[in-house]
């Protein structure tokens, strides 16, 4: 397969272009180049120029508001509220993020609804800025149905991912970022388009069965990871990302989605810390650090975030790889 190599600032630009020719002005644009450079940086293809195409055809939808120019609001003392004004989410992210850290460092704790946005991305670009300013931080979000409750038949739960983030005394933070499917659905798609089998235990066929053909599981629903336990966190997702917030849940979402091939309209939610206010104001960093000391001492361990950062380091030094194919579909655009 032929490829071509791009540099980050080359990434941003490419995503930049598109999607003002698309219908996106420079500001939403940048924003959405920030979180897909991000992602091919750090080696997380199904978040980075892959969605691109996706990315455009909302705008050319007219689903999404290219133009979005969130608004902040402190609701409660510890509750700031972004409304995104039809746009995709990391506009709404930026607009937030300051706000969210400040009213988290006034209080020890403050959570930030996201409304009205639009989610396609991976969560650790949005969980890491708030790791690295000292603050320990949770987010989730739901999209449309894919995923089967515990001893259901039919989706209900978005692949509904959870990230979370935790400060280190030096280097990057701790972030974990997981869907709460057993496996992604563009592992599934993959798999179908491969012709190769999945793993027991993936998914479900249309009439609930269990099945390891890509194609039925598409047609049908995919499984929660860790059986009712991974489903109940689904839950919880739909619950703190559309129920708390007075946003859709993912079958409310899916009912008015228009399926361009771009993500719903949706919420999402964050939960952020100041752990030097929580009763161990001069201890807490070192202390954290003996427990991944202890981690790290076992072998085959590792923590994650460490595979994104090593292939940040890789692919800054050597930039980022890119198949032919990917890349004239995307100057096509
Ligand atoms: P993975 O299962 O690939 O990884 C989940 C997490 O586990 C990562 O933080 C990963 O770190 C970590 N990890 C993996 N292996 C180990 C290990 N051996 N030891 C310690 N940690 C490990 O992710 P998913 O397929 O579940 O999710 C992929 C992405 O899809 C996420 O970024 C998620 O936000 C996104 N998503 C977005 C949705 C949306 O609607 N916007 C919907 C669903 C998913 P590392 O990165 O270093 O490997």
């Amino acid at each position: 397969m032929t490829e071509v190599k791009l540099t980050l600032e080359r990434v941003h630009t490419l995503v930049v272009d598109t999607l003002m020719r698309n219908g996106c002005d420079e500001e939403n644009a940048a924003a959405v180049a920030s979180v897909i450079a991000a992602a091919e940086r750090d080696g997380c293809h199904s978040h980075g120029l892959m969605r691109l195409a996706g990315y455009a055809a909302t705008l050319r939808s007219g689903k999404v508001n290219g133009n979005a120019r969130p608004k902040v609001e402190q609701i409660a003392p510890a509750v700031v509220r972004v409304d995104g004004d039809g746009g995709f989410a990391p506009m709404a992210l930026e607009t937030g993020r300051q706000p969210l850290i400040d009213c988290a460092r006034k209080n020890g704790i403050a959570a930030m609804a996201l409304v009205d946005i639009h989610h396609f991305a991976a969560l650790w670009t949005e969980i890491e800025p708030l790791a690295e300013a000292g603050l320990c931080a949770l987010a989730c979000t739901s999209y449309k149905p894919a995923v089967i409750p515990a001893g259901g038949k039919k989706a209900l739960y978005g692949t509904n991912p959870i990230a979370f983030g935790w400060p280190r005394k030096s280097g990057p933070p701790v972030v974990f970022d997981q869907a709460t499917s057993v496996v992604a659905r563009g592992e599934v798609m993959l798999a179908a388009r491969e012709g190769h089998q999945m793993a027991e235990g993936v998914g479900v066929d249309a009439d609930g069965n269990a099945t390891t053909d890509p194609n039925k599981i598409l047609d049908g629903s995919l499984l929660a990871f860790g059986g009712h336990k991974g489903s109940s966190l689904a839950m919880m997702v739909e619950l703190l990302a559309g129920g708390l917030i007075g946003e859709s849940f993912s079958f409310e979402a899916a009912a008015r989605d228009n399926n361009d091939g771009g993500p719903p309209q949706g919420g999402e939610f964050i939960l952020a810390m100041d752990p030097g206010m929580f009763g161990n104001r001069d201890g807490w960093l070192d202390h954290s650090e003996t427990l991944f000391e202890q981690i790290m001492a076992q072998e085959g361990t590792r923590l994650p975030g460490d595979r994104r950062h090593d292939n940040r380091e890789r692919n800054l030094r050597d930039g980022i790889s890119l198949s032919q194919a990917v890349y004239d579909k995307i100057l096509e655009l």
